[in-house]
């Protein structure tokens, strides 16, 4: 399976940055970052960067399966994703977008939704909007969790240092690029994810070097998701090939931040998030929902802390409370906060890519589907190997533990039948 369609250069930017790319007659730009590309060219992108050149040959057969395919898939998106009838005033100015964007009191009306058939009208809208805006492509990137030891101790975190009863692990260099290996040349992924705890053992040389040779093989867009690193370390991570990361701020309000993070500030965060920005990177930010002590306002707040990051992804995680943290005790987020929140961005970031996070999917099997029709238009699916995945154990309930022979095929399927089945192309076309 694909998880990119190839388009074709057909201009690039006098200052050599920029390319312009054709996709069945509609246009996207890219950045051009270290790929030797010409106009004429057939490539790949991945989040709004050019990550590898294909040859015609290999091009015009892939455009002419997805082509039939990709018009029939916007056909169904297009059913699904009506506007609902007799919308509220409030879904209505929602809808509406920039021009007058919603008042912090609208947005919290947004999140006090209860009744059934508002809260259908209002995922129906944000679906609708996302499809007004964005079309129906929908990336899939792929997550390999190559360490689970952390030098932090984060209340909400199964992984945090003082939980002695989880089984730690270290994926070695070799593991993890047999894991990439595997993900792009069997499982074709474009766009990978390397996750761990904030773990030191891994020394910028260690990532660099794993990065480095990823990048000789791979055409792919990297996400590093490693916590808190120097500004130094991300530059060479950046030069080495390793354009985006996924950094969570976790919550808005520095005084929840600094009791649900021993010894760490939001300002450092943030300086770190907006600084990744600011130098280049692709970056996927976003907050927890329902932490203990968080309220409707604070909420309202990291949606739009989120939208002043201009992220180039939204990443939510449920808060689930897990037995060996010192918040075992706190109630669950339910799967409708999380599908409000994914809406509420949708309609303040209309624009916006929104991931539907693996956690999400602990609420049960039909939470992807629900997301992706709550106006999220992102997919991760966990890579790691199966003999370390059980031990990734940030919030209980994850998915893909149930069984013992867990293949990644199978979840892939299912992924793209899903997708199928609500119009959607598993694929990134860039910016
Ligand atoms: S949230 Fe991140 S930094 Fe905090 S303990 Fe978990 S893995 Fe470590």
């Amino acid at each position: 399976m694909c998880y990119a369609i190839p388009g074709k250069i057909i201009s690039i930017s006098k200052d050599g940055k920029t390319a312009t790319i054709q996709y069945f007659g509609e246009l996207r730009n890219a950045h051009i970052i270290g790929a030797a590309v010409s106009i004429g060219d057939y490539v790949y992108a991945q989040g709004g960067i050019v990550v590898g050149k294909i040859s015609e040959t290999e091009a015009l057969p892939i455009l002419k399966l997805w082509k039939t395919k990709f018009l029939e898939l916007k056909k169904v998106d297009e059913e699904l994703a009506s506007i609902p009838e007799n919308i509220s005033s409030l879904l209505q100015k929602a809808e509406a977008g920039d021009e007058e964007p919603l008042t912090k009191e609208e947005m919290r009306d947004v999140l006090n939704i209860k009744d059934e058939t508002e809260l259908n009208s209002l995922y129906q809208t944000a679906n609708h909007i996302r499809k007004k805006r964005l079309d129906n492509a929908c990336c899939v990137h792929g997550i390999i969790e190559f360490s689970n030891y952390c030098m932090q101790n984060c209340l909400y975190c199964g992984i945090r240092c003082d939980n002695k009863k989880i089984t730690r692990y270290r994926m070695s260099e070799e593991e993890i690029l047999q894991a990439v290996d595997y993900a792009v040349d069997r499982l074709g992924f474009k766009a990978l994810v390397l996750q761990s705890g904030e773990d030191s053992y891994y020394t910028d040389e260690m990532l660099i070097s794993i990065v480095k040779k990823i990048r000789e093989k791979h055409g792919i867009l990297i996400f590093m998701s490693i916590g808190e690193r120097s500004k130094e370390c991300y530059i060479k991570l950046y030069g080495a090939g390793a354009y985006g990361v996924l950094i969570r701020f976790e919550t808005s309000n520095s005084k929840l931040y600094a009791r649900l993070r021993p010894g760490k500030k939001l300002d450092d965060r943030l300086e770190l998030i907006r600084w990744l920005k600011s130098n280049g990177f692709v970056v996927a930010t976003g907050f927890l929902i329902g932490l203990p002590g968080q309220t409707k306002e604070d909420i309202v707040n990291d949606v739009l802390l989120t939208k002043s990051i201009v992220p180039d992804m939204y990443s939510f995680g449920p808060f689930i409370p897990h037995q060996e943290t010192p918040l075992f005790a706190a109630p669950s987020s339910q799967i409708a906060e999380v599908l409000k929140v994914i809406a509420l961005s949708r309609f303040v970031d209309q624009e916006s890519k929104i991931l539907v996070t693996t956690a999400l999917e602990t609420f049960s099997h039909d939470a992807k589907k629900a997301g992706l029709l709550a106006g999220a238009n992102s997919l991760m699916i966990n890579l790691t190997p199966e003999k370390y995945r059980k031990h990734y154990d940030l919030y209980p309930g994850k998915t893909g533990l149930e069984t013992e022979n867990w293949k990644p095929n199978k979840e892939i399927q299912e992924t793209i039948k899903l997708l199928e089945s609500l119009g959607r192309a598993p694929t990134d076309l860039g910016v």
